[in-house]
């Protein structure tokens, strides 16, 4: 039976800052130019912003670029970032080092970035924009000649085994002119591109952070609007790269995270484990006590920049926000990244759609962003990352060598290696021991997800998917101990033992938040994350 199919001049696909940025100037090019442009957004998320995570403090120049009238449109930019605390903590005690200068935070905005996106999202509606959030593309659509042509979403109401059940609906193919992915941290469409298009030929790998984290309202006496405080050292040790972040946002509320590099070698490391042991230090531990824990939820984050962005264009479209990968590490930042990449390509999809049929790869968007303060951006820090590799304190001294001394001119780009290949074996690491959570600071992992709002139907064919099941206990429990036990910051994977003492993976894929941290760290890729049914996932708030 073939699919019904709607036709548009761009879809877009991911409703987070980069999709509603292109949305929003796409629109309003046409306007200016007395164009009629169908443009439409799909959303995995059950509404937009359910599944958007991140700090956030964020910078305002590429938003101000597009919406300069952004605070009298009520943009929910309320908190500016007024103070700036770097710590370095030891088990005991915590040292107020100088802020890094990339981290001066004076003129941003502390913010809950779903909802910058629910604005966003009205904005774009505004404009004529159709969005379509509890739809997952799963399928890219290609032409005769192999242009990309759209995307399917997923058929929904199909059973574990299959088969149809009572509530089947056939996806659709959302067909167009061109296409903008904007798939956010490992994109799982954008990975087929990357192959199809070999579109990270020449480039280094990507690297990858997971960040997890948690919304508090906090005793006002403890609440500092405009604070933003990081910290790097203790419970990491110092070859392992990562920090925590606490951003005082409006109404009391403090967004407390930790980031923990994808590059860790220990299999025994827990980055949620490590982000609630965090919580616990002397000097940080009181900020939490009699506040309250209201939400949770966790993300992978791109810490590759300069050097690992891939080619951005194909025949029909192009890679916008993080899905490519435009964060600048040394600032945690990649929302204004994700903004002006996808402006710029807004500006050039919409040239490419007045030449010829419209369907050409909109290749002048690389020129651009080599041309905007983006590119400069992102070149001038490309060394402090993986710097780090060294440790911590090597890290930091080049860090402060490159800002200060070479001002991120050095003739040489240092590179990367893919995150899975960097865990050593369980029999060379040190197992870890974590403390029992109290309930008070510290929680355990399923009370955790519960607070993530997260829901899937579970009659569906899983969506994390084992390329071959043997490997789960072949490789993954007999080398590395099965280290996606502790990765995942949902708890979805788990060894259990039959009687005989037999193991055996189970996946608990309803709880997953879609952080993408399986689909990176698995040590041989087996674990291979696919969009599951539509409006599936967690449902945060205000994340
Ligand atoms: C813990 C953490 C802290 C951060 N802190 C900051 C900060 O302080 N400041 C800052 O500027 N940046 C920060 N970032 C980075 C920032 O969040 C990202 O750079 C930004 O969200 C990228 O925007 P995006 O639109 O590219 O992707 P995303 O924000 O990830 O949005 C992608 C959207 O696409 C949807 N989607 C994905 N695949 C599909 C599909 N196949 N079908 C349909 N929908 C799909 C997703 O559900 C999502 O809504 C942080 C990130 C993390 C994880
Ligand atoms: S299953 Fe994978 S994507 Fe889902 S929460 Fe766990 S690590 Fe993240």
């Amino acid at each position: 039976m073939s699919r019904e199919a709607m036709e548009f001049d761009v879809v877009i696909v991911g409703a987070g800052p980069a999709g509603l940025s292109a949305s929003i100037r796409l629109k309003q090019l046409a306007a200016a130019a007395g164009r009629e442009l169908g443009v439409a957004v799909i959303e995995k998320g059950s509404e937009v912003g359910a599944h958007i995570l991140s700090g956030a403090v964020i910078e305002t120049r590429a938003l101000a670029e597009f919406l300069p009238d952004w605070r009298a449109r009520g943009a929910p930019l309320v908190t500016e970032a007024k103070e700036d605390r770097f710590l370095l903590l030891t088990a005991k005690r915590a040292f107020r080092l100088p802020t890094p200068p990339q981290m001066h935070n004076k003129g941003n905005y502390i913010v809950s970035l779903g909802n910058v996106c629910r604005w966003l999202a009205k904005e774009a509606e505004k404009l004529g924009v159709e969005i379509y959030p509890g739809f997952a593309a799963t399928e890219v659509l290609y032409d005769e000649s192999g242009r990309v042509a759209g995307v399917a979403t997923g058929d929904m109401g199909i059973g574990r085994d299959g088969a149809k059940t009572d509530h089947y609906q056939q996806g659709v193919e959302l067909r167009a002119k061109q296409t903008l992915f904007a798939e956010g941290c490992r994109g799982s469409l954008t990975k087929t591109l990357f192959e199809r298009f070999h579109l990270r030929d020449g480039v280094e790998p990507q690297t990858f952070g997971i960040g997890i984290k948690e919304l508090w309202e906090v005793d006002p006496a403890k609440h500092h609007p405009g604070l933003v405080v990081h910290s790097v050292g203790w419970p990491l040790d110092r070859r392992t790269y990562g920090g925590s972040f606490l951003y005082h946002l409006e109404n009391n509320q403090v967004a407390a995270g930790f980031v923990v590099g994808l590059d860790y070698r220990n299999p025994y490391l827990n980055p949620f484990e490590e982000f609630q042991r965090f919580k616990t230090h002397p000097a940080i531990r009181p900020g939490f006590e009699g506040g309250r824990r209201i939400a949770y939820g966790a993300r992978a984050l791109n810490e590759g920049g300069f050097q690992a962005i891939p080619k951005l264009t194909f025949p029909g479209g192009a890679l916008i926000g993080c899905t490519a990968g435009f964060l600048n590490v040394p600032k945690i930042k990649g929302t204004h990244g994700a903004m002006k990449s996808a402006t710029l390509a807004a500006e050039t999809v919409f040239e490419t759609l007045g030449e010829g049929e419209g369907r050409g790869e909109p290749l002048r968007y690389a020129e651009r962003l080599e041309q905007s303060w983006l590119w400069h951006e992102l070149r001038g820090v490309r060394n402090i990352r993986p710097a780090f590799r060294w440790g911590l304190w090597a890290g930091i001294a080049y860090a402060a060598l490159d800002t200060y001394l070479l001002r991120g001119r050095a003739p040489w780009t240092l590179g990367y290696h893919p995150d899975n290949l960097s865990l050593k074996r369980a029999s060379a690491s040190r197992e870890i021991e974590y403390p029992k959570p109290d309930g008070k600071v510290s929680f355990d992992r399923l009370s955790s997800v519960f607070i993530s709002n997260t829901n899937h139907e579970e009659n569906q064919p899983p969506h994390l998917r084992l390329k071959d099941p043997e490997v789960a206990i072949a490789v993954n429990l007999a080398l590395y101990d099965a280290p996606e036990q502790r990765y995942c910051p949902a708890g979805v994977y788990e060894i259990v033992r039959d009687a005989g003492g037999e193991p055996r993976l189970v996946i608990n894929a309803q709880n997953c938040v879609h952080c993408k941290t399986c689909d990176i760290k698995d040590p041989t890729q087996n674990i291979v994350w696919v969009p599951p049914e539509g409006g599936g996932g967690p449902n945060y708030p205000n994340m």
